[in-house]
């Protein structure tokens, strides 16, 4: 009787997911001492304006180096984080982070920081944005903050006027992911966002020479809705010259992806913005038109 149990037992709870239980409970222990082995590091991927090919901002974006696991990628550890509420720890370091850099650069760049869609709901986070503009000294039209499509499905109220909360400090804010998920645009009217970020997927499937593919009508059309709401609008996931020249043909503000630069440190994002200031580099790198 007893082994028929231990049988029982034994299938509901196999190996094979001990093994992921105990792997993901490492990992969490790995992620809380992150912090204190100062292993995160923020790179910065750039953004600019299409039609005149200037560099108008950069994206902050986490990184964490582990001696042993390598880099893993944020779509590994910040829904983890999300989970255990660490994210909020992580939310406030990435943030401060990106404004002290971004005080370090021209007054017409912005950093762009993804918010989690726990510190969004967090009340008290527009105190975590109010100190870090205070402590950094930047601007705060100089701080955009994304948020991703996806939270806006539930509950529409608290987040409206938490957003609108954070708009009277004066930074900017932008819809990231947008077409990721199979949500309604409507809110792209109920929210004051003053961006919209195009989800890559629809760049993914442009192809050239296919300027009728369903994804590259799709993404003209967002352009289109973004504009007449007031909206910048741009594209991520630009990997080659036919989706740029695209994206400009369909009057899309901004772009950002490997083709134009991919996510860097911060000593060489400074770097960058020196050469991205000389007209030569950008005439052989974004082709200027006239
Ligand atoms: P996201 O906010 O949509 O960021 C854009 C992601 O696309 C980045 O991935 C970036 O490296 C990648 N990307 C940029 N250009 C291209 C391209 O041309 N092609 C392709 N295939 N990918 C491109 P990353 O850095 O791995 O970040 C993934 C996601 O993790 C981000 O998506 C964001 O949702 C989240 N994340 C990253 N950093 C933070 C952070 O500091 N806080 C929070 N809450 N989330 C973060
Ligand atoms: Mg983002
Ligand atoms: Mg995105
Ligand atoms: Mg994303």
């Amino acid at each position: 009787e007893a082994k028929k149990q231990s049988l029982c037992a034994y299938r509901i709870f196999d190996p094979q997911m001990r093994s992921s239980m105990i792997e993901r409970n490492a990992l969490i222990d790995d992620i809380r001492e992150a912090f204190d082995k100062e292993q995160f590091e923020l790179y910065f991927q750039p953004q600019f304006n299409t039609q005149k090919g200037s560099l108008v901002g950069f994206e902050a974006l986490v990184r964490w180096q582990h001696p042993v696991r390598g880099s893993v990628p944020p779509d590994v550890f910040i829904p983890i984080m999300e989970e255990n509420k660490m994210i909020e720890e992580l939310g406030r370091w990435v943030l401060m982070g990106a404004c002290k850099e971004a005080k370090h650069w021209p007054g017409d760049l912005f950093v762009a920081v993804n918010v989690s869609p726990l510190q969004l709901r967090n009340p008290h986070f527009a105190l975590t944005i109010g100190r870090a503009l205070a402590q950094s000294a930047l601007k705060p039209e100089q701080l955009e903050l994304e948020i991703t499509e996806s939270v806006l499905l539930d509950e529409n109220d608290g987040e409206r006027s938490q957003i609108e909360t954070w708009k009277k400090l004066g930074v900017q804010v932008a819809l990231d992911d947008v077409g990721k998920g199979y949500s309604s645009l409507s809110y792209l009217s109920q929210f004051p966002f003053d961006k919209i970020k195009i989800d890559r997927s629809f760049l993914k499937a442009f192809e050239a020479g296919k300027p009728k593919d369903a994804s590259a009508v799709i993404l003209h059309a967002i352009v289109e809705l973004g504009k007449t709401l007031g909206k910048t609008v741009i594209a991520e996931g630009v990997e080659t010259a036919d989706q740029l020249e695209y994206l400009r043909s369909v009057d899309c503000d901004q772009a950002q992806g490997f083709y134009l630069g991919r996510p860097m440190p911060a000593k060489e994002a400074r770097k960058f913005i020196r050469k991205s200031r000389s007209l030569l580099w950008r005439r052989a790198n974004m082709s200027l038109g006239s």
